[in-house]
């Protein structure tokens, strides 16, 4: 499954419409389907899918750019190669 970046991942949520409570959260969730169906070329029927596949499951921002690190567990940034001190 494509996982989306954070331009991508705001873009696909963004699409939820106005919390509407008559209306069924699959019907204000559909936009972010098609959004994200859009964007990945995939025919994804499970919402819950799209919020799981963020690509940035992030580490915390890198203490020199303050760019979020690729993964919790990154030991460089992946901007600026600056070395995580705090990698365990
Ligand atoms: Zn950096």
């Amino acid at each position: 499954m494509p996982m989306l970046d954070d331009d991508e991942f705001r873009s696909v949520t963004g699409k939820r419409l106005l919390k509407d409570t008559k209306m069924p959260l699959r019907e204000q969730l559909a936009p972010v389907l098609k959004e994200y169906n859009r964007v990945t070329g995939r025919c994804e029927t499970n919402v819950n899918a799209v919020y799981h596949h963020r690509l940035s499951m992030y580490g915390p921002p890198c203490a020199k750019c303050g760019k979020p690190l690729r993964t919790p567990r990154a030991k460089l940034c992946g901007s600026c190669m600056h070395p995580v001190e705090s990698a365990a």
